[in-house]
């Protein structure tokens, strides 16, 4: 069936400005629907848009909030709001101490720890969430590597929704806790992250109201991530930055912090100036950035193991979408220890008082490994997405942090531990 635009515009749902969904291999298109894979080629399936409107004023005199980009997301027009509980508008940090400890010139840190459950899931699963129930799912769902489950519990309490939320056994405890106590449906599966997607994506096919939020819905819930290159460049005033290091799990945000980036260049809310993509991994889990290294458009998968187990995806879905996009920017994907995962978490908070939980140790320490190759330029304005926070892997750091001494109450003590810390 070829669509005509004017069947287009007469969807049966309102999805804001969204007016398709187009496969990312061939390109097929088909109307708005609770659907995932093409069904020409199987491909991703992405939103495809026509934005009406769309000026700088009116994203300012928005909702403090992500909603401020409405206009810009698979959203309906009255998008249900719930003011004091709604991601996004995070800080933009002028990042002068971790800027000179790096030696570059201009950093920002963009702190998503300050989403409502402390991680930038909050922002892909308010817009699934709001997808989902204009395309008539009444249950939310997802398979996760932690911060995922903690977003989607709470998305859905918030809105009154049963929730399914299915995770890997070996989750950190914090991450356990911190979804359960939203009290939906919390399933601990035998297995590694990638046998839990798996076993979602059978689910989602069983159960025609679940909306995974990952999974079925995949389409909408990935341009959540959008917002995060929007507000980066509305923060900066509206420019683009030089460079941005991302973190990479399954791929998406990357793709879609870049795909936000184009969209305000070619709506001309901003220049649309040249900039570079860089993806972080952590060497436990690098399947993209050996990818990157060995010259590759598939993505071998591999079985993870690292303490970065919020981005612990062995077998990402957009991994191939991720080396295009650094390629294309002249960026690149690089991978670090656990080891300097954990200086970079130490790192971070001793120069900005950002308290990062892995993923965003990932990201400032392939910054400086990118640094150091001269594959980051030193002189380019440069922002970092920290992604989530440090409470939330305390086990992270556990053995290697605690008091600088326990002392008895006495100056005399005090003094004595003292000695030669403090000018
Ligand atoms: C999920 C997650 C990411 C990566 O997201 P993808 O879109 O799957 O690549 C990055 N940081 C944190 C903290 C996450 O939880
Ligand atoms: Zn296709």
């Amino acid at each position: 069936m070829t669509l005509t635009a004017s069947s287009l515009a007469t969807t049966a749902f309102d999805l804001g400005p969204a007016r398709a969904l187009s496969c990312r291999e061939c390109g097929h298109r088909i109307p708005l629907a609770p659907e995932f894979a093409c069904p020409e080629c199987f491909g991703p399936l992405e939103v495809a848009y026509e934005f009406v409107d769309v000026t700088r004023t009116s994203i300012e005199a928005g909702p403090r909030s992500i909603w401020r980009y409405r206009q810009l997301l698979p959203v309906p027009h009255d998008v249900q709001r719930h003011p004091n509980t709604e991601p996004g508008l995070t800080r933009l940090i002028k990042a002068d101490r971790l800027a000179a400890a790096l030696g570059l010139r201009s950093l920002w840190v963009k702190d998503d720890t300050g989403n409502p459950t402390h991680s930038f899931k909050d922002r892909v699963v308010a817009v699934a969430l709001a997808a989902a129930r204009e395309l008539g799912f009444t249950v939310l769902a997802c398979p996760s590597t932690g911060n995922l489950a903690n977003a989607t519990a709470a998305a859905a309490a918030r809105a009154g929704w049963d929730s399914v939320v299915l995770i890997p056994s070996s989750l950190e405890q914090a991450k356990v806790l911190t979804t359960a106590v939203y009290d939906g449906t919390l399933l601990a599966v035998d297995g590694t992250y990638d046998d839990v997607n798996r076993l979602a994506t059978e689910l989602a096919a069983e159960h025609e109201d679940w909306a995974f939020v990952n999974v079925n819905v995949r389409p909408y819930y990935a341009e959540g991530s959008k917002t995060l290159g929007y507000e980066v460049a509305e923060q900066l005033g509206w420019r683009l930055p030089g460079q941005v290091v991302v973190p990479v799990a399954s791929g998406s945000q990357l793709t879609k912090v870049d795909k936000g980036f184009q969209e305000l260049g070619s709506l001309g809310l901003v220049e649309p100036t040249p900039y570079r993509v860089f993806g972080a991994q952590a060497t436990g889990c690098s399947p993209v950035s050996r990818a990157f290294a060995e010259g590759h458009d598939v993505v071998q998968p591999v079985r993870p193991d690292t303490i970065a187990r919020s981005l612990a995806i062995g077998n990402p879905a957009d991994g191939p979408y991720v080396l295009d996009t650094v390629r294309r920017t002249g960026g690149a994907v690089a991978d670090v220890s656990d080891e300097e995962v954990v200086e970079g978490i130490r790192l971070l908070a001793r120069t900005e008082g950002v308290f990062a939980e892995t993923a965003g140790g990932v990201t400032v320490a392939t910054a400086k490994k990118l640094l150091e190759a001269g594959q980051l330029d030193p002189d380019a304005e440069t922002v970092l997405l920290i992604t989530g926070d440090g409470l939330k892997t305390l086990d992270a750091v556990s053995d290697r942090l605690g008091p600088t001494a326990t002392v008895p109450a006495t100056s005399k003590a005090v003094r004595a531990a003292l000695e030669g810390r403090v000018a």
